[in-house]
C-alpha cells in the first residue's frame, strides 16, 4: 500500500481508450470453441521438421566423431586408399580429423546435449507484437509503491544472507529484495491478515519469505520450491495488493481489464487458485476494502459466466491457455491493461504442450508487464523458454528443483504385477482414509476403482499416496507423491515396483531417494543389475532434471518426440484437445 513518506509514482498507468465494445451478448451465448486445427497442424509439421532435421544433425555427428574415433583404424585404411582425392583436399581433410579428435568425449557430449535442448526450447521469443514489430526490449523491472518496512531495510546484508542459509533459499539475480519472515512486516492488509489466519496460516513458508517480497517489489521472478510449499500465495497476495491500490486510484470500469493474469496447466488448478483468490476477496470486502473482481476463463465453465464479470471490469484473470487463447482471438479479452502475468506449474505447462499457446498469449501483451513464473521442477527448458520473457529476474529455489519433498517417507515394495491390486489392499491400512493412488495406465485405474469401490476423490489432507506403478519418468513420480506430505504434514508414498519399470527412471529414483535422505532398498539396486549407482556427473538431465541419466538417454523426452510424431495427421484428437481448453 502507498507509503506516507515518500509518495512514488503511481506504479503502472492504465490507460483508457473509448474501444467499442465489438460483441454482443448474442454472441457470447454462440460461443462456439475456437478449433485453430490448421494452425496446430502447422506447427506439429513445423516442430517434426526441426526435430527430424535435428535428429538427422546428431546422427552425422556421431558418424563422423565415430570415424574419429583414434582406436578405429578402418577409418584411416579407408582414406588411405582414396588416392583420388587431391593432395590439398586430403590434407584439409586429415586436419579436420586431427581437430575433430581433440574434441573430447565430455565437450561432444555437451555439445550434442545442447542439440537437442535446442531442438525442444523453440527460439521465437516471448514477447508482445508490438514489442517484437519495434524491437523494444525492456531493461527495467517494473516499479511499484511497495517498499520492505524500515525495520528491515536498516538490518545489513549478512543477516538476509543468514536468513536464506537458515530456510535453505537460494537466490540469483540482481539486487534480490530482502526476506520478510512475518507476514505483518511484509505490509499486508487487515483483510488479508485474516484470511490467513482463517486459514490457520500463521507464518510464511520459505518461498514466500523470499518470493513475496521480490513480487511485492515489482521485479520478475521464477519460484521454484517443491508441490506443497505454499507457492500459490506467492502470486496471489501480492496481485490482491496492487489491484486494491489500482481500483483506489481509478477504479475499473465496464470491459476494462484484466490487470492480472494467471495461466494454469490444468482446469482443476485454475478453479484452485480462482478459489484461494475469493477466499482473500471476501475478507477484504468484510474489511471495508473495494471489491476485487476475478474470473475464470476455463473450458466447462460457460464463457457468459466469464464475460458477465470482465463486462463489469475485471481485476483478475485465471485461465488455461487454450480457452484463453481463443477467447483473445475473438476479442472477447484484450490484455491492453494487463501488466501482471503468472504461469503456474510452468514445467507441466511445457509438458502437456502449451509451449506455443503461451507464445501466441504472450503476443497479445502491448506493454511491459511483471512476469512470474512458478515450478515444483525447474529443468533447463524453462530456464530457456522463460529467458526471453523476464527483465532482470530474481530466482528463488527452495531445495533442490525436481527434489521430492522431504516431509514424504518413500516406500518401495517388490510386487508382482499380477499380485498388485491385493498387495494394494494391505497397503490402504498404513494410514487412515483418505489415500490417492496413481496408475499410468487407464484401465489399471478402471481395474483399481472397481475393485475397491472407492465413489470419487478427497484431495484434502492425503496421508498417503499409493505408486500402483512406477511412473514413466521421475517427474511425475515427484508430482505424484507430492500431493501428500503438503504443508509440512507428514505423509506417506508407497510404490509398487514390479518388473515393467525401466531402469533409466529407477537411477533417477535410486538418487532422488538419496537426495532425500531415504533407505535405498537393496531389491531395488538388484532390479537395475548393478550393485551400486554412482553418484550422478554434474546436474542429471537438463530436459527432465532426472539425477540417473542424462538427457540422451531422457525416456520424457523421447516420449515427447513419439507424442509429436504421432499426432501428424490426428485432426479429430488435434480438434477435440483444442475444443477441451
Ligand atoms: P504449491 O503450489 O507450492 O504446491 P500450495 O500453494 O498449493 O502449494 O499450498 C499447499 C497448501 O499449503 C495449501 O493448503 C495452503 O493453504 C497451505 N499453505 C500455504 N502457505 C502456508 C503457510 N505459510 N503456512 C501453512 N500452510 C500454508
Ligand atoms: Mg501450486
Amino acid at each position: 500500500m502507498a507509503d506516507k513518506q515518500s509518495e512514488p509514482p503511481p506504479p503502472v498507468k492504465r490507460y483508457r481508450r473509448e474501444e467499442k465494445s465489438s460483441e454482443s451478448e448474442e454472441d457470447i451465448d454462440n460461443y462456439e470453441p475456437y478449433v485453430p486445427v490448421r494452425e496446430r497442424k502447422k506447427q506439429q509439421l513445423m516442430k517434426l521438421g526441426r526435430l527430424g532435421q535435428v535428429a538427422a544433425e546428431v546422427s552425422a555427428e556421431t558418424k563422423s566423431s565415430s570415424d574419429n574415433d583414434p582406436d578405429d583404424e578402418t577409418s584411416q585404411e579407408e582414406w588411405g586408399r582414396r588416392y583420388n582425392v587431391s593432395l590439398l583436399d586430403q590434407h584439409s581433410e586429415l586436419k579436420r580429423l586431427a581437430e575433430a579428435r581433440a574434441l573430447s568425449a565430455a565437450e561432444r557430449q555437451a555439445r550434442e546435449e545442447q542439440h537437442i535442448l535446442e531442438s525442444v526450447a523453440q527460439s521465437k521469443a516471448l514477447m508482445g507484437v508490438a514489442e517484437l514489430a519495434k524491437g523494444i526490449q525492456y531493461e527495467e523491472p517494473i516499479k511499484t509503491s511497495w517498499k520492505p518496512p524500515r525495520c528491515i531495510l536498516e538490518l545489513p546484508p549478512e543477516r538476509h544472507d543468514r536468513v536464506r542459509d537458515q530456510l535453505m533459499i537460494l537466490v540469483e539475480g540482481e539486487d534480490v529484495p530482502p526476506p520478510i519472515k512475518t507476514f505483518q512486516h511484509m505490509k499486508f492488509p487487515k483483510g488479508i491478515l485474516r484470511g490467513l489466519e482463517e486459514k490457520g496460516i500463521k507464518k510464511p513458508t520459505p518461498i514466500q519469505v523470499q518470493g513475496i517480497p521480490a513480487v511485492l517489489m515489482g521485479r520478475d521472478m521464477i519460484g521454484i520450491a517443491f508441490t506443497g510449499s505454499g507457492k500459490t500465495l506467492v502470486f496471489t497476495l501480492p496481485l490482491l495488493l496492487v489491484c486494491i491500490e489500482q481500483e483506489i486510484k481509478m477504479p475499473f470500469i465496464r470491459n476494462e481489464g484484466p490487470y492480472g493474469l494467471i495461466i494454469c496447466p490444468s482446469r482443476e488448478l485454475a478453479k484452485q487458485t480462482h478459489e484461494i483468490i475469493q477466499h482473500f476477496v471476501k475478507h477484504l470486502k468484510m474489511t471495508g476494502m473495494p471489491e476485487i473482481r476475478s474470473c475464470l476463463a476455463i473450458g466447462g465453465v460457460a464463457v457468459s459466466e466469464c464475460m458477465e464479470v470482465v463486462q463489469r471490469g475485471v481485476h483478475i484473470m485465471v485461465a488455461t491457455p487454450g480457452r484463453l487463447m481463443d477467447m483473445l482471438d475473438k476479442k472477447m479479452v484484450r490484455l491492453n491493461v494487463c501488466r501482471y502475468l503468472c504461469m503456474d506449474e510452468a514445467d507441466r505447462m511445457i509438458d502437456m504442450g502449451f509451449e506455443e499457446d503461451v507464445r501466441t498469449i504472450f503476443s497479445y501483451f502491448t506493454g511491459q508487464r511483471q512476469t512470474l513464473l512458478f515450478s515444483a521442477t525447474m529443468p533447463r527448458k524453462i530456464q530457456n523458454f522463460a529467458r526471453s520473457a523476464l527483465v532482470k529476474p530474481v530466482t528463488v529455489n527452495v531445495g533442490r528443483a525436481g527434489a521430492a519433498s522431504l516431509n514424504v517417507r518413500q516406500e518401495l515394495e517388490p510386487v508382482k504385477a499380477e499380485a498388485r491390486t491385493v498387495h494394494l489392499l494391505q497397503c490402504l491400512q498404513k494410514t487412515p482414509p483418505p489415500v490417492l493412488v496413481f496408475a499410468e495406465r487407464k484401465q489399471d485405474v478402471d481395474a483399481i476403482h472397481e475393485y475397491l469401490l472407492l465413489k470419487g476423490l478427497d484431495f484434502a489432507n492425503i496421508q498417503h499416496v499409493i505408486n500402483y506403478d512406477m511412473p514413466e519418468d521421475i517427474e511425475n513420480y515427484v508430482h505424484r507423491i507430492g500431493r501428500t506430505g503438503r504443508a509440512g504434514g507428514e505423509g506417506v508414498a508407497t510404490t509398487l515396483l514390479g518388473r515393467a519399470a525401466e531402469s533409466s527412471v529407477l537411477k533417477d529414483l535410486v538418487h532422488l531417494l538419496r537426495e532425500a535422505g531415504q533407505k535405498v532398498p537393496g531389491f531395488l539396486l538388484e532390479m537395475i543389475g548393478e550393485p551400486d549407482v554412482p553418484a550422478p556427473d554434474g546436474q542429471g538431465c537438463s530436459y527432465c532434471g532426472g539425477l540417473g541419466h542424462r538427457i540422451t538417454e531422457c525416456p520424457k523426452l523421447e516420449a515427447v518426440q513419439n507424442k509429436q510424431a504421432s499426432n501428424i495427421g490426428r485432426r479429430d484428437y488435434l480438434a477435440n484437445t483444442a475444443a477441451d481448453y
